[in-house]
């Protein structure tokens, strides 16, 4: 089969789908997505993306992947009121109890909404030829002949009476999210289940939009606190279009933020600096309080087994869904959208294997930092191998010595941003000044 031939089939046309379809684009001549939802024509948020009302960072490297795979996506963005931001200079992090210092100028993250992103971006997948979604229906299952995947099926949720249709594919994939269930619907043909790893971190997010009063944190344009051993709370207090600002609150391993408009403004007071905090306090509040429920980081090793169906891949959140306080999502499945293409242009044969492997290599980083960060809480249960802690022990040094020493900061500011691979926070010159000086 030549390129741009063959049909694709994406389930779910989430932030996830929407980038695997923009990969498929290049090999396949049509792409349909089916979702669930509705899709809103304006910038709204949707039942099917909960997630999306609570504060969400494009990491700068998703940033630029997006732009490459969107260009002029950016200036849209900004003309929309989108800040773009240098993470380095414009974020305020305290990180491990330290306010890590400002970097050098780097990539430009932007800093959209989660449902003016998605709506931006699911724009411009739609206008790609060949691309069609079938919104409003709920994928039930895959089409199968001779142990391999055909199509998948879907039941309308209004107009076709609750019958079962089918659509045909030369490659189905599963950008369902973490609860898609191609486990079992795999387990049916005689495969395995991926291995699962799991760490409980029982998050609970609790978000709501204010107005500062005017250039209140100039020149900032976020702030983010993460969790410490003994204080389990989190914040992001982000700046966004429509001259808004996204607060999240964030409680681990239980500790939990009110919803109260009230008392969630006193308990972003125990976690955001002081200054910060008279600023919220001082703002006026656009909305109600939402909150969000996110049990465990789940990683399926899906690259480990030694067989995979034909004609099936799954995507996204499906194979990682990482701790939210580490902002990677996004990112992470823009990076697999590049490793689809990748892999993709390199031919059709032996494709999951290949994806699957490719895949692995995008989210090992970002699953080791943020496994890493989580395991440093002595409040979340897991096991804590040896290299575990003393990594641990050195990324904890590498912060406070990085709240002055700007190349040590510089370092973690470009592998938090993922533009660098974590073990650039080891190289000889940053591990120098962090040993020496911490
Ligand atoms: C609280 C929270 C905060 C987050 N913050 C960040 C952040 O700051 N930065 C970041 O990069 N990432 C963040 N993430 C992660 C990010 O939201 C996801 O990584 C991203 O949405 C990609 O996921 P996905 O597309 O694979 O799955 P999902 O976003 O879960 O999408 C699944 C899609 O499938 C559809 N669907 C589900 N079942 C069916 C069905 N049976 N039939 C049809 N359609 C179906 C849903 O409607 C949805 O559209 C956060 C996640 C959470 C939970």
């Amino acid at each position: 089969m030549g390129r741009e031939a063959g049909h694709a089939v994406v389930l779910g046309a989430s932030m996830g789908g929407l980038l695997a379809a923009r990969a498929l684009t290049e090999t396949y001549a049509r792409v349909t997505l089916l979702e669930r939802d509705e899709l809103p024509a304006e910038p709204l948020n949707r039942r099917g993306v909960p997630q999306g009302r609570h504060v969400h960072v494009l990491l700068p490297r998703g940033s630029q992947v997006l732009g490459s795979f969107f260009p002029g996506l950016a200036g849209e963005l900004g003309l929309a009121g989108v800040p773009h931001t240098q993470l380095a200079r414009q974020i305020r992090f305290v990180v491990s109890g330290h306010r890590l210092t400002r970097g050098r100028p780097g990539p430009i993250m932007l800093q959209p909404t989660r449902a003016t992103l998605e709506h931006a971006v699911r724009r411009r997948v739609a206008a790609l030829p060949g691309v069609e979604f079938v919104q409003g229906c709920d994928v039930s299952g895959l089409v199968t002949s001779a142990g391999r995947v055909t199509g998948a099926r879907f039941v309308r949720r209004s107009g076709a009476g609750g019958r079962e249709e089918t659509v045909e594919a030369d490659l189905v994939v599963d950008a369902l999210g973490r609860s898609g269930r191609s486990v079992e619907w795999v387990a049916r043909l005689g495969y395995p289940a991926p291995a699962e790893e799991r760490i409980k971190v029982g998050i609970k997010y609790v978000s709501c939009f204010f107005r500062t009063p005017p250039g209140a944190l100039a020149p900032e344009q976020g702030i983010l606190v993460g969790p410490v051993p003994g204080r389990t709370r989190a914040m992001a207090f982000m700046a966004c279009e429509g001259d808004r600002w996204l607060l999240t609150v964030a409680g681990m391993a239980g500790d939990h933020p009110p919803t109260d408009p009230g008392a969630l403004v006193d308990f972003a007071g125990t976690i955001a600096p002081r200054d910060v905090h008279d600023v919220i306090v001082r703002s006026d509040r656009l909305s109600d309080p939402v909150t969000h429920a996110f049990p465990a980081s789940v990683r399926r090793r899906y690259e480990k087994l030694p067989a995979h169906p034909e004609g099936l891949l799954v995507f996204g959140d499906g194979l990682c869904s990482f701790n939210p306080i580490y902002g990677q999502g996004m990112t992470v499945a823009s990076l697999q959208a590049e490793a689809l293409r990748a892999c993709l242009a390199a031919g059709r044969g032996d494709l999951a294997h290949r994806f699957y492997r490719a895949a692995a290599k995008v989210i090992d980083p970002a699953w080791q930092l943020s496994a890493a960060g989580d395991l440093a809480l002595p409040e979340i249960t897991g096991s804590r191998p040896l290299l575990t802690r003393l990594i641990n022990r050195y990324v904890s040094r590498l912060h406070r010595v990085g709240a002055t020493d700007v190349a040590v900061a510089d370092a973690f500011w470009r592998v938090a941003g993922y533009l660098d691979p974590t073990p650039a926070l080891l190289r000889p010159r940053v591990a120098l000044r962090v040993l020496t000086r911490g």
